[in-house]
């Protein structure tokens, strides 16, 4: 069996984006006391990015795993997550 990349299996997920409500909303300006941003490495969507010194985040693609949650060492106030609403989200697609 041809093992995939996770690039590929990424590629096989449906995302239905939910442009009217952001179901995570990340607060810039405590991010930027936030010197290790382990949500940059730890979310398995590379959604979080640092750009000119600030982060940088996009919730379309998110695979809701709840993992920069648990990362962000300030996951109650710099991270505001929920589930998207019925109807948005991801949805898996294994190959
Ligand atoms: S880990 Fe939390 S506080 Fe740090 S950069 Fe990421 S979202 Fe911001
Ligand atoms: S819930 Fe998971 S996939 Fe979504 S942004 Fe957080 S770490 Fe990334």
């Amino acid at each position: 069996m041809k093992r995939l990349s996770t690039e590929q299996l990424l590629g096989l997920d449906k995302f239905v984006v939910d442009d009217e409500e952001a179901h995570i909303e990340v607060d810039r300006q405590l991010c930027r006391d936030c010197s290790e941003k382990p949500c940059c490495v730890a979310c398995p969507a590379g959604l979080y990015t640092v750009k000119d010194a600030e982060i940088s985040f996009d919730y379309a693609g998110c695979l809701e795993c709840g993992t920069c949650r648990v990362v962000c060492p300030q996951s109650g106030s710099a991270i505001r997550w929920r589930y998207p609403r019925g109807g948005f989200g991801v949805q898996y697609r294994y190959g």
